[in-house]
């Protein structure tokens, strides 16, 4: 069953009835251009196969129901007002509503259903946030098209910010609104303009592994806050770390931990112009020793790698990988290993025996294809 068709028998189970439509929206794993979002660099992330959908039928009557394959239900009795066993997802539906406001919007039913994995750092969260934006906006008229989506996107990263409380910086939604298949998505984090970068693996015998080390996160929190203050700490003396260039201008900086973070979003900002000409230059495996820096840069300058994503990359490498890093945040979550297709299963045999005699959890895999942003899919 498609997941699309799983939301819609979701929703004839909780509800009785057929939806209107089915909506769904991709997870998203980022190339290359990791914590520079908040230092207005650049990111070049792309939407995976993997997709939540919603099945939504509006209501008139001021009542939100929500149920999710797995999370148990919500249902919110009056718009805003949770009433009944409320789990703590339905605040990323809430938000979108509440950031959104849609025109005569008056209430719905909403099925959710998912394959992207929750929590792994493939942002099912922006997944879930930008299926129900897209149906909400097609059911009441909004726009759609490409302007339209990023205000969608926009909308969708307020839900997650002031509803749930987490601070992303916007990649995450942009991609699962506005990602095209085949294409990784050049996205300016100072402007909020998008390229669109053609990215073939396919035809040059590659493919990109997405291990998911299925690793609890561990203070993510208060790590990733005190990364983000000092990128701002050294673009208050520097000015845009985007326009410093060179790692050489940072000897401004004295003091060390500064310098190395610092260090760390321009080297980052200069790989994702690397990768981008990589591949318009139709040479993917240049994005091999790209991944390579960016893991070494990640781990030793930021700080933000952990056992399990160290143990990833350093199997996948080990076993022919051209390049691999870790991915998000960080303290957890998943790597991406750029891989020969021949080469797959290998190297995912190796990173699970590495786990195994690390005695960490079994990672989990997936390949990630460059794949379509939201659509309406039922
Ligand atoms: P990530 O975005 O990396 O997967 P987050 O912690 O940002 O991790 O988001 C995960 C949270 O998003 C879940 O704990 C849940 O609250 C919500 N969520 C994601 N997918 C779904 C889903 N299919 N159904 C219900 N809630 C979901
Ligand atoms: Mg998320």
């Amino acid at each position: 069953m498609t997941v699309a068709a799983a939301a819609a028998a979701g929703f004839a189970r909780a509800f009785g009835a057929a939806p209107e439509g089915v909506w769904c929206a991709p997870g998203r794993v980022n190339l290359i251009g990791e914590h520079v979002d908040y230092a207005g660099g650049l990111c070049l992330p792309l939407a995976l196969s993997r997709v939540t959908a919603a099945a939504v039928r509006r209501r008139d009557d001021g009542t939100l129901r929500l149920v999710s394959e797995g999370f148990g239900g919500v249902s919110f009795g009056r718009l805003g007002q949770p009433e009944g066993h409320t789990g703590g997802w339905g605040a990323y539906v809430v938000g979108v509503i509440g950031a959104l406001d849609p025109p005569g919007f008056a209430g719905a039913d909403i099925a959710i259903a998912s394959d992207v994995p929750i929590g792994a750092g493939l942002s099912s969260s922006a997944a879930l946030e930008a299926a129900v934006a897209l149906a909400l906006a097609e059911l009441s008229g909004l726009p759609v098209d490409d302007p339209g989506r990023a205000a969608l996107a926009a909308a969708c990263m307020r839900a997650e910010n002031d509803y749930v409380g987490v601070p992303t910086g916007g990649m995450d939604q942009q991609t699962a609104l506005r990602g095209r298949a085949g294409h990784a998505l050049l996205l300016d984090c100072a402007t909020g303009e998008v390229e669109h970068v053609p990215i073939d693996l396919e035809s040059h015998g590659l493919a990109l592994l997405v291990v998911d080390t299925d690793a609890p996160h561990r203070l993510v929190d208060g790590q990733y806050g005190q990364r983000r203050r000092d990128v701002e700490e050294a673009t208050r003396r520097l000015g845009s770390l985007r326009d410093v260039g060179t790692v050489a201008a940072l000897g401004a900086l004295t003091d060390p931990v500064l310098r190395r973070r610092a260090g760390h979003v321009v080297t980052e900002i200069a790989r994702v112009r690397a990768a981008v000409a990589a591949l318009r230059d139709d040479a993917p495996e240049r994005l091999g020793p790209i991944l390579d820096a960016a893991h070494r840069s990640l781990r030793d300058d930021f700080e933000v790698s952990s056992v399990e994503l160290d143990s990833a990359v350093d199997a996948a490498r080990a076993a022919g990988a051209l390049g691999a890093r870790m991915v998000g945040g960080g303290f957890g979550g998943s790597a991406i290993a750029l891989c020969r297709a021949t080469d797959v299963d290998a190297v995912a045999q190796a990173v699970t025996v590495a786990a195994r005699e690390r005695d960490l959890p079994r990672p989990k895999f997936l390949l990630a294809t460059a794949s379509a942003g939201a659509r309406r899919c039922a």
